[in-house]
């Protein structure tokens, strides 16, 4: 018989104490009717509660659970880069630390990898207790993004999938700091199977994507994968020229060859105040990305991890 193969489970978790048991129980109960073993990567993204003492309680029963801990708060891209690059497996299942991700999905993902997909993705059909304004975000959020953007993005699809270990590496290789992973993955390509699935409601916990980290989300899943904005600014400049022309050569048609004058100092006014707007505007888009250029050749790592347990390989700890 050949050896078990070895999947790797990656769940970032910030601040999720209460989950991570029910988790771990969940996927345990997965497992025993598989012919794989797994391990079970927690990636702490600088939980304040007892996330990281119940995984270590965990790990001493356990060794297949494994801790890799930043060293403060990079955000749920950031640590879940950490976690798959700490991953050992043939496959790996990246899913939230919340319940919101149904364990249960995991032996179809893996019957399907063995069919010789090398994405299996999930896309989320409804959630459980989602109110109206995280669906109506969401609904404008991809309506917009696939508009702007030439990498089709998966509507609703999660951060919850499997990915072989061709892909994972392709995946990994990718070292942008402005991480949108849905993107990236749907970027390199592969075979890719979509699973749908219902979202839970969240195990234990409140959620920690505010609607300030969601609009920063938007905004990099934008701005990572399209210039579409640098160029939309550029026509609304050529625009507001083309459209003040004719009234400046009537002012100055007014002015040479009548002896009216133009009266105009709310027209003015309103001019100066809409092309400062603008100027301001198109700015910030410029800024946006000049900010990410600088981002990146500052090339600092991703993360810091500040303690790992449970790999027999020395983790980097400044993995870049
Ligand atoms: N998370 C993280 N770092 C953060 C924010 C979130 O590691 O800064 C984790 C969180 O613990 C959870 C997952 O990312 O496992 C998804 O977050 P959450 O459930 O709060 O988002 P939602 O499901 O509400 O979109
Ligand atoms: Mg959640």
């Amino acid at each position: 018989m050949e050896e078990a193969e070895l999947i790797s489970i990656v769940v970032p978790m910030y601040n999720e104490e209460g989950n991570v048991r029910p988790l771990y129980e969940a996927i345990v109960k997965e497992f025993d009717e598989l012919w794989c073993t797994f391990e079970l990567i927690f990636v702490d993204d600088g939980s304040s509660d007892e996330s990281v003492a119940t995984v270590k309680k965990l790990h001493d029963t356990d060794a297949r659970v494994k801790l890799v801990r930043l060293s403060r708060n990079f955000g749920h891209q950031v640590a879940l880069t950490a976690g798959l690059e700490a991953a050992r497996g043939a496959a790996v299942v990246m899913m939230d630390g919340d319940l919101q991700h149904p364990p249960a999905l995991i032996p179809d993902m893996i019957a399907r990898w063995k069919e010789g997909y090398d994405i299996v993705y999930t896309v989320r059909e409804e959630t459980e207790g989602a109110g109206f304004m995280k669906r109506f975000t969401a609904a404008g959020f991809y309506g917009l993004i696939n508009r702007l953007v030439d990498t089709h993005i998966v509507p609703n699809a999660a951060d919850f999938r499997l990915m072989d270990r061709k892909a994972l590496n392709c995946l990994n290789s990718l070292r942008e700091r402005n991480r949108f992973i849905r993107g990236l993955v749907s970027w390199i390509g592969f075979k890719q199977y979509a699973m749908p699935y219902t979202a839970a409601k969240r195990h234990s916990g409140v959620t920690k994507y505010s609607f300030t980290k969601m609009f920063a989300f938007a905004v990099d899943g934008i701005a990572s994968f399209s210039t579409l904005p640098l160029r939309f600014s550029a026509a609304i400049g050529f625009v507001a020229a083309i459209s003040g022309l004719p009234y400046a050569l009537w002012a100055i048609y007014l002015k040479l060859f009548t002896d009216q004058s133009v009266s105009g100092w709310a027209s003015m006014v309103v001019a100066v105040l809409f092309l400062g707007g603008v100027q301001l505007m198109t700015l910030g888009v410029i800024g946006e990305y000049v900010g990410r250029i600088y981002e990146e050749v500052k090339g600092r790592p991703l993360y810091i991890a500040s303690e790992t347990v449970g790999f027999d390989h020395p983790q980097a700890s400044t993995d870049s």
